[in-house]
């Protein structure tokens, strides 16, 4: 079994979906574990439910600042930082290019771009001070190597992230610190549920090679993985959990 204990992690988007379930088994298998999240009500109850000591923390990732008190509080509360799991995301309009609203594509790369720059800008000094190296994941998508008709914004940011996480892993593997993306395909989550009517999700299961979504679950195990020693030598790279769909 891969264990955490004496780890403190901080995972963004916490209160839903696939931050929810990896925010469950980081706690679960020994880690600290800061839930972050916009509502703040809506991520203490998360981090209820979980138990664990698990903490709660309102935090937009959009916001420097506020990214900056997530980390400063994670440190505080106890006494150090060494995970973080940065996959607080939205999925934005959907529009050909020519229409795109031009405050839906800022706020698109805000969230899932600006926002993982952020994180993991104030979380590496955190994790250097804290002497044992550190492990970063940053979810990024299939739409990190292909497109999706409409999705401009959110497209290009999740193909951002592969270069994003490349360069933070260079940069900082002499600290000890591995960075690595991960890519899922459809994932059953209220994101997907929200976007979605019955015959288009039927249509998307289809496009998959194992023919349904994943869940939250069969994400946070490869998340799990690639932050543990089991690990160790994998840094700088994109991990696909896909269900067969960029293998068609
Ligand atoms: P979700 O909507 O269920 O959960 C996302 C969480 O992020 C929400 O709780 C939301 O409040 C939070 N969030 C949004 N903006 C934020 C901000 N500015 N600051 C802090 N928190 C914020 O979505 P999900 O499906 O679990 O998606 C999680 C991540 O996985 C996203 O980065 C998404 O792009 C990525 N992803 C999802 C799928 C999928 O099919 N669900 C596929 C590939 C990648």
């Amino acid at each position: 079994d891969i264990r955490f204990d004496g780890k403190t992690a901080i995972v963004t988007g916490a209160a839903s979906g696939i931050g929810l379930a990896i925010a469950r088994e980081l706690a679960e298998s020994g880690a600290r574990v800061l839930l972050a999240d916009l509502d703040m009500a809506k991520t203490t109850a998360a981090a209820r439910a979980i138990g664990h000591d698990a903490l709660a923390i309102a935090a937009d990732v959009s916001d420097a600042h506020q990214v900056a008190r997530m980390v400063d509080a994670a440190v505080t509360r106890t006494g150090g930082l060494h995970l973080l799991v940065n996959n607080a995301g939205i999925g934005g309009p959907l529009a050909p290019l020519g229409e795109y609203p031009l405050d839906g594509w800022h706020r698109v790369i805000d969230v899932n771009l600006h926002g993982v720059f952020y994180g993991m800008r104030h979380a590496i000094p955190a994790m250097k001070a804290s002497g044992a190296g550190g492990a970063i994941v940053n979810i990024s998508s299939i739409l990190g190597t292909v497109g999706f008709a409409g999705a401009s914004a959110y497209v290009a940011a999740k193909h951002a992230l592969l270069g994003l996480t490349r360069a933070a892993a260079l940069d900082h593997a002499a600290d000890k610190i591995r960075v690595n993306a991960v890519g899922p395909a459809f994932i059953h989550t209220p994101l997907v549920e929200a976007a979605l009517d019955a015959d288009t999700r039927k249509a998307l299961e289809g496009m998959h090679a194992l023919k349904r979504m994943g869940t939250p679950e069969e994400v946070s195990s490869l998340v799990c993985y690639l932050l543990s020693d089991r690990a160790a030598f994998v840094t700088g790279s994109y991990h696909l959990v896909d269900g067969g769909y960029t293998a068609q």
